[in-house]
């Protein structure tokens, strides 16, 4: 039996009386290591050292603040393909997306070190005569982060970074597919000048842990990235306290393909759009809104595209597409491609579990065609490498589909018409539109979030972060007349 990896609690390495076991779903033999699973005495132990803990941060000077975060992005940058291996190993996604994912992660780090000298406030002065006033944000305080498994590095990253970076105190729990990611992360901060208790990792399911954490009152902001389901359980538990939320979940993402459009940016962007990390991603193209005109040669493409995609060991050279994630989401999956079937989709391609040298959760490429907006396929968030095809016969019903959503994250358009994406990119009602691109990929100094049931509370990412991880304190000052 390996050696237990505890959990980072008010700077110390704790171990626990009850721990999990983590298996690569590339190969089911592979034990990636025994994690402990925080109890609520270590949990309470957490968030008092963290309430200490961030006055001792706030106050701490800038540059110091500074260098701990570029320290911390420089060394993942460094470090990013072990680390990316083992994130690779650990998630299932073919090792370059690993390592970039990595890589990415150490740029917010550092992007958010620069943006730790960049907390300028406003100045106003008062109806009042004589009177001045100060504007400045001061940070809001301990912050709750639940990190999903899809993005197990990157998406705690664009979180922590920017908690720290304004003068916060963090408790992460990570998703409990992925613990390898969360303490090789941790133990990169653990080594900087931080105060004990600053930043903690509890590990553990979320139904325990993370509930227990949610429902705490000591817990002054939670930012979440999962599913809508749990999103919404945690906006019921922290209005009982009134904590300040921030919430990523589920999406729909459209990729409309018009007439006019170039073929092969078409079929590369829905390739990528809706295979890359295996389909499990919140901005995954899953909905393809076709023009009539070019239906036929774009699916005949993307089919073809999808059957030659290599599915295999998410560390084995040449892979493009790593086993989904766990059995749960590969029996989900399956469901889902029945049901395809059931409401009158043809599947073009893929879909079937295969197996491969090792064992693992693996599946092919889907592309289903003949689907209508109104079938679940297209109304529910698969986290699926499964693209299904609408057929329309003008710009029109296309934008509206896209629309006829409850979700809202990302949506895309290939066209070669100006009046038209700009049109799109006005009434698309999403948080993020492409123009001529993938529906996926996304940079890190800019906000990132959607509408409806995708996002709820203040955006992610670049400088709007600010406006999450900070309180506004309006200061008037009545200086008196000089003697
Ligand atoms: P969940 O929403 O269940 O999990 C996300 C995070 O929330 C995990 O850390 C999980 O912990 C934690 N969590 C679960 N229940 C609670 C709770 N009651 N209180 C506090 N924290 C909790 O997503 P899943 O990982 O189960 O994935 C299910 C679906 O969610 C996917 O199929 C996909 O549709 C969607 N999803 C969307 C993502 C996105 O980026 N938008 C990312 C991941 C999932 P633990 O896993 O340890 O139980």
């Amino acid at each position: 039996m390996s050696e237990m990896k505890c959990n980072f609690i008010a700077g110390e390495w704790l171990a626990s009386s009850n721990a999990i076991e983590n298996r690569n779903p590339s190969d089911l033999y592979d034990v990636i290591g025994l994690f402990a699973q925080a109890d609520k005495t270590q949990l309470e132990t957490a968030l008092d050292a963290a309430r200490q803990a961030q006055r001792i941060w706030a106050a701490t000077g800038l540059e110091a603040r500074q260098t701990v975060l570029t320290n911390i992005g420089n060394e993942l940058m460094e470090r990013s393909t072990e680390l990316g291996t083992l994130l690779s190993r650990e998630e299932g996604k073919p090792l370059a997306e690993g390592t970039g994912e990595i890589h990415r992660a150490g740029q917010f780090f550092t992007y958010y070190a620069a943006e730790v000298l960049r907390q300028i406030g406003d100045t106003a002065d008062s109806v009042r005569a004589g009177i001045e006033i100060d504007i400045r944000r001061e940070p809001v305080g301990t912050v709750a982060i639940i990190s999903p498994w899809n993005f197990p590095t990157a998406t705690a990253v664009w979180k922590i970074a920017p908690a720290l970076a304004f003068g916060n105190a963090v408790v992460w729990k990570p998703a409990n597919l992925v613990p390898a990611s969360a303490v090789a992360l941790a133990e990169i901060i653990a080594r900087q000048d931080l105060p004990n208790g600053l930043f903690n990792l509890v590990m553990g399911a979320g139904s325990t842990i993370g509930q227990h954490l949610i429902e705490n009152p000591a817990i002054d902001a939670i930012s979440f990235t999962g599913s809508v389901e749990v999103g919404k359980q945690i906006a019921v538990s922290a209005i009982g306290n009134l904590t300040k939320i921030q919430l990523e979940m589920g999406s729909k993402n459209a990729l409309v393909v018009m007439e006019d459009g170039d073929l092969d940016i078409a079929v590369a962007a829905a390739l990528g759009g809706a295979f890359g990390g295996t389909g499990q991603k919140c901005t995954a193209s899953s909905r393809l809104i076709v023009h009539s005109a070019v239906h036929n040669e774009f699916v005949e493409k993307l089919s073809m595209g999808a059957a030659a995609m290599v599915v295999g060991h998410a560390l084995k050279h040449g892979t493009q597409i790593g086993p989904v994630v766990s059995q749960n989401q590969l029996d989900e999956n399956m469901a889902y491609m029945d049901l395809a079937r059931a409401e009158g989709g043809e599947v073009l391609c893929g879909g079937e579990r295969v197996s491969r040298d090792t064992e693992g959760y693996y599946m092919t490429p889907a592309v289903v065609a003949g689907t209508s907006n109104d079938w679940r396929v297209n109304r529910e968030e698969m986290f699926a490498p499964i693209a299904c095809v609408i057929r329309v016969d003008s710009y029109e019903e296309a934008l509206h589909l896209v629309n006829d959503t409850h979700f809202g994250l990302t949506s895309g358009i290939i066209t070669r018409d100006l009046a038209r994406a700009t049109h799109f990119r006005r009434n698309a009602k999403t948080g993020c539109v492409m123009v001529n691109l993938p529906t996926a990929g996304t940079d890190y100094h800019v906000p990132f979030g959607g509408r409806g049931s995708s996002s709820y509370g203040p955006r992610e990412q670049g400088g709007y972060a600010v406006e999450f991880f900070t309180a506004v304190k309006t200061a008037y000052i009545n200086a008196g007349t000089p003697s």
